[in-house]
Order: C-alpha cells, then structure tokens, then sequence
C-alpha cells in the first residue's frame, strides 16, 4: 500500500468505452467508469483525463485505406471529442463536476485547451477531460497522455487496459505469458513492450512521470490506483 496520489493523469482509450461492443460506445460501461471516477472524487483528489478514439477512427486504419493520413487523422481527433462528451455527460448526470477542454477549437460545446485554466480546474476538484488529442496529426492519444500530464503536474500517469498490466508476451495468446510488477522506461523502450507508443514512454521518461498500467475491467481499479497500491505494472526510473 503506498501513498495517495493528489493529482493523477487517468489515460482512458476509445476501447475502454466500447465495452463488449465491436464498434462504438456501450453507455453501461461509460456509467460503470464515471461511477469509478465519482467514487475516488470523493478522496478530494485532482484527476485530468485523456480520452482516446479507436472505437469510432484510427486515423492509421483510414490511411491504410488509402485516405490522406493528416486528414484521417483528424476525424480521429474528432472521434475522440465525441468519446469524451460522452464521458462528460455520465460524469455529470451523477453529480461530479467537469470541463472539457479541446484541442481543436469546438467552442459552442467545449472550452479550448488553457493549461492554466486545466489547473484552475483541478484545483477546484473538477474532473478536466481532454479531447481532441493533441491538436496534431501523426500523434496518438498516449503521447497526449503524456504531454498533458508533464504540463499539469501530474505524479503519475495511469494507463488503464483490457489485462492485468505489461506481460512479456500476448497474455491472450499465450497462457504463460508473464507479468511484470514494475519496469524501467529503457526497458520498455529497448524491447519495445506494448505499454504505450514509444514518444509517449520518452515524455514520460524525460520528465520522470512514472505510468501506472492497470485493468480497468476489475471493478475498484481506478481507487486502488489511486490509493497507490501496487495493483499492475508500474513504469518508472
Ligand atoms: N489522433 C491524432 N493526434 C493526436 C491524438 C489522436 O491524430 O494527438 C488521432 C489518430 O488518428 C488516432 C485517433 O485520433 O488514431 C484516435 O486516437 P487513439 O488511436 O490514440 O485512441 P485510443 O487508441 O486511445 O482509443
């Protein structure tokens, strides 16, 4: 059991609000996550979150299909704007305050992003959810993760998936694929483990941000995070 986090950089990815869907967002698994966040909200901590977009656009997917590969990418910009208004939506209807904050400008829906506006938020225990990426094409959602979490403060940056954390091999392929506790970013890098894209892993390790990789499907994760217990695989020095 370690110490709680006070502001944390929570990484959701489009998948995670597809649920058991092929395609989409599956409001049940939205409502379970935004009571997830509800109830570590209530530990007074600061939580920014980074929505991704592959349940709706890849960006790279549109290009192998022979699109332009900046403008694919940003209609998966924008796939990740509808991810995280839906996001906003469940947060608020139980009562947990938000902003959002877009990178590209949509200001009739959302506020543009002002890091300094973000931390303003924080401060007052509001839930910033950031959409849109990073604003730039040929960048993912995980690299915005990092960026946004270096330019708030964050202690840490979690990285909820579909396993139990980092392995050594495919855990769904192979059944005696291991488990890492922790890892350093070099190791990471070097045999270029799945945990994030490699300039995501190089903000972090730059800016000594440590990531946290959890399951979001086992319910109370998000808390544990926070609490910092050591549930996962921990990235760090
Ligand atoms: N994207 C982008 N720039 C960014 C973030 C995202 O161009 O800074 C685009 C890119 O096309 C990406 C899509 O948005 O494929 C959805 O984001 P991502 O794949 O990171 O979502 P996730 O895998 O987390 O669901």
């Amino acid at each position: 059991m370690g110490n709680t986090y006070k502001r944390v950089l929570l990484k959701l990815s489009g998948e995670a609000l597809m649920g058991d869907l092929a395609y989409g967002i599956d409001p049940a698994m939205v409502d379970g996550i935004a009571q997830e966040i509800s109830d570590v909200m209530q530990q007074g901590i600061e939580m920014a979150i980074v929505v991704g977009g592959g349940n709706l656009f890849r960006g790279i997917r549109g290009a192998a299909a022979g699109m332009d590969r900046a403008t694919a990418d940003y209609i998966g910009m924008l796939a990740t704007i509808m991810n995280a208004m839906t996001l906003q939506e469940a947060l608020e209807r139980i009562g947990v305050p938000t902003r959002m904050q877009t990178a590209i400008s949509m200001q009739e829906i959302a506020e543009p992003y002002i890091r300094r506006r973000a931390i303003r938020h924080l401060e007052k225990n509001r839930v910033v959810i950031f959409g849109g990426g990073s604003g730039n094409p040929f960048f993912t959602t995980d690299t915005t993760a990092a960026l946004r979490a270096a330019e708030i403060n964050a202690e840490v940056l979690f990285k909820a998936t579909k396993v139990d954390g980092v392995y050594d091999s495919d855990p769904v392929t192979n059944p005696n694929a291991k488990l890492y506790r922790s890892l350093t970013y070099s190791h990471v890098l070097a045999e270029d483990l799945k945990v994030m894209d490699g300039t995501a892993i190089a903000l972090c390790k730059d800016n000594n941000i440590p990531i946290m990789v959890f399951n979001l499907s086992v319910s109370g994760n998000i808390r544990r995070a926070v609490m910092g217990e050591s549930i996962g695989t921990i990235v760090g020095e």
